[in-house]
């Protein structure tokens, strides 16, 4: 056997590093946890100190890393607590890790993200917004300092699955026609009632995957299928006219790739996080993932559809976005998180979501990607025009 792979988990207490960490319980021989990430949640991230021993914890607050570090030495566990920014950065790129789990839910992911690719890991890419904001730059960076990149959207990884073997992300392939990216539709799929009353519980009940809040929002808006659009342009290298968002409500159908042949391939399998994550963390071996095999018998039948985009128009702002190019996807995003938070906060109507991000993309230039910089000051505009809006649009007592 050989040594374990050293692991930094950025996002630890999230739905993606809970998952993330039921697989590597099954597999204690091939894996080592260096470093284990999370924002605020300190009391479920000593929970995980205390099973797998990392040799460094990161949470965002001062505060928080002291209250940890002090209930870690109550047990006599020696991990040590940072906090900030800078800390996430360090445990990502440090000499003495693998693979890096890039989980952390929005912009927020990215330096580190970046941090891990710069250092040459393999990079298991669960945030988004790394590729919505900055894909042309971070693509390039993994180029150029020899990263490994694999994807864990579920969506993402099905097409890598299907791609051919030894593909490289963002290389250019052959014989590939199109990128078919599935969506269960949502919760609001077949509602009848007016979108203007939807409730944050209503678009956090998703039917077949359990998520975050953010992610469960725009599952339900299908700008999460926007953003994987954009993710998968860049991933794969593939234009936007050439990847076709296909509702299937089952979900067992995890996306697809078109070849010229007419061939056609897909990777299957229940919804469950676990398989593109063991995929990912065994890649090109296979582990097992703790999921329950697929029973094609109980399932009977795969449906599809062509999305509405007239019903969810967020998709069709991210493909107008992604034609646009340059800051424009990281405008459709900043704006899209705060247009959510909003949302969640009950100040803006579900509809309100496409309407805001729509209106800050139509009052900010498109400007060339060309530095992190530029895209930074770009995310940062967008979150301070849509605060605007939103502030104006209350006055106006609508
Ligand atoms: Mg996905």
């Amino acid at each position: 056997m050989s040594d374990p792979q050293t692991l930094t988990l950025l996002g630890s207490t999230g739905s993606i590093g809970n998952s993330t960490l039921e697989v590597l319980r099954l597999h204690p021989e091939r894996y080592r946890v260096f470093a284990l990430c999370a924002h605020r949640q300190w009391e479920r991230l000593l929970l995980q100190c205390r099973e797998f021993r990392p040799d460094y914890a990161v949470l965002g607050s001062a505060e928080d890393a002291g209250h940890l570090q002090a209930a870690l030495r109550e047990s006599g566990i020696k991990t040590e607590v940072l906090h900030g920014a800078e800390a996430l950065c360090q445990v990502a790129a440090a000499s003495e890790v693998d693979t890096v789990m890039a989980a952390i839910v929005g912009a927020a992911g990215l330096a580190p993200a970046l941090a891990a690719v710069r250092a040459g890991k393999k990079i298991l890419l669960a945030n988004k917004e790394a590729l919505v904001m900055t894909g042309a730059l971070f693509m390039q960076t993994v180029v150029r300092h020899g990263a490994t990149l694999l994807p864990v959207d579920s969506e993402h990884n099905a097409i890598f699955q299907s791609l051919p073997a030894g593909f490289k992300p963002g290389l250019a392939h052959t014989g590939v026609r199109r990128l078919l990216l599935t969506a269960s539709g949502g919760p609001f799929r077949n509602r009848a009632a007016a979108m203007e009353s939807v409730t944050p519980e209503e678009a956090c009940a998703h039917p077949n995957w359990a998520m975050g809040r953010k992610i469960s929002v725009d599952s339900a808006s299908m700008m999460n299928k926007g953003l994987e659009l954009i993710e998968a342009h860049w991933l794969f290298g593939v234009p936007g006219e050439r990847i076709q968002v296909v509702v299937h409500p089952q979900s067992v159908i995890h996306s697809l790739v078109e070849y010229v042949d007419g061939s056609v391939l897909a990777q299957l399998g229940n919804p469950d996080m676990r398989t593109p994550i063991a995929h990912a963390l065994a890649y090109p071996e296979r582990i097992a993932a703790g999921v329950a095999p697929l029973d094609l018998f109980q399932i009977a039948r795969l449906d599809f559809q062509a999305p509405d985009v007239e019903r969810f128009p967020c998709l069709k702002l991210a493909y107008a976005a992604l034609a646009a190019g340059g800051t424009a996807p990281a405008v459709l995003n900043a704006a899209n998180e705060i247009a959510v938070d909003a949302f969640l906060a009950r100040r803006l109507s579900f509809p309100g979501i496409a309407w805001l991000v729509s209106a800050v993309l139509d009052a900010l230039p498109v400007i060339p990607a060309e530095t992190l910089e530029v895209v930074r000051a770009a995310d940062a505009e967008a979150r301070i025009r849509a605060g605007e809006l939103l502030q104006k649009f209350f006055e106006s007592g609508c």
